[in-house]
């Protein structure tokens, strides 16, 4: 089946699903997105992604002029007519094109994306033994600048962080925000177990509130682990019997080392396991 890319309501081959290049999504990275898994046919958390994505397009004033119930039906058709079992979403909505000043009041096309395909992010080596981390020198964003909240178009700060982690020969790299706390990875929240307990920096850290990392907190409390949201540092990484990053493309994954340092004996721990397994399990329910 070839694939069929969704825009404003239209479906166009990949060689024709085009942007103009006076669309301030390019120009400026003026617009929100979301990346969403298809396990067995079906998107997963569909609705909590759009909330997500109407709440970061009305933090930027954007209007995407359909209702959740609407794209989620049209996010549901490309999905069934790119007839893929299991894959990706890539949901994009920009501000349009305009002229070439910033003006976005001057925009008044929002160009709504939808595209599905195939996905592997990671080798599935490091899904068995888990991957190395080391900590980017950028700084996450400051939050109060922009809202890490807000999933929009601009990753310039975290493509910065990746180049790091890739130089390094890192797949991920760890981020700090401006006080020198753990906010989280490039693309990816991240968690700690330290004596059985499970913790991961809190909102305010700066972080994306990702979708995987919610889901797996509900997993751990119905699992019957202690979870908290707190502030840590480097070092609490280093010290952690286990550590484990989340995301909608990454799934769930074990991270072994930082800095050189081994994190726990150097293996995907058993809480890590236990939580992947359910996590797994939760995706295809
Ligand atoms: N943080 C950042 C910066 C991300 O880009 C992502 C991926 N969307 C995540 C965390 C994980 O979020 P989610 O579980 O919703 O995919």
């Amino acid at each position: 089946m070839s694939q069929q890319i969704y825009i404003n309501g239209e479906y166009f081959s990949r060689a024709d699903a085009k942007v103009s290049v006076y669309d301030h999504g390019l120009l400026y990275g003026d617009g929100v997105f979301e990346g969403m898994r298809i396990y067995s046919g079906k998107v997963f958390r569909l609705e909590e992604h759009l909330i997500r994505l109407f709440e970061s397009a009305a933090a930027i004033a954007l209007p995407i002029g359909m209702t959740i119930q609407q794209l989620a039906k049209d996010t549901d058709e490309c999905v069934a007519k790119n007839g893929l079992d299991d894959g990706y979403i890539r949901l994009v909505v920009t501000r349009g094109c305009g002229p070439l000043g910033l003006d976005p009041y001057k925009c008044s096309d929002p160009q709504i994306i939808i595209i599905a395909d195939k996905i592997s992010l990671y080798p599935a080596e490091m899904y068995e033994n888990g991957l190395e981390l080391i900590t980017a020198a950028t700084i996450r964003n400051h939050p109060a600048a922009l809202s890490s909240r807000v999933k929009s178009l601009n990753y310039l700060n975290n493509i910065m962080a990746k180049m790091e982690g890739l130089r390094a020969g890192c797949v991920e790299a760890l981020m700090l925000n401006i006080k020198g706390e753990v906010a989280e990875c490039t693309g990816d929240n991240i968690f700690i177990v330290k004596n059985g307990k499970l913790s991961t920096p809190p909102i305010d850290a700066g972080i994306l509130e990702g979708i995987t990392r919610n889901a797996v907190l509900e997993l751990a409390k119905q699992a019957g682990i202690e979870t908290s949201e707190h502030p840590m540092t480097r070092h609490d990484i280093f010290i952690a019997d286990e550590c484990f990053l989340t995301g909608s493309a990454a799934e769930v994954i074990a991270a072994v080392k930082l800095d050189g340092r081994t994190i726990g004996d150097g293996k995907p721990g058993p809480i890590t396991t236990k939580l992947n397994e359910a996590f797994r399990k939760l995706v295809r329910s």
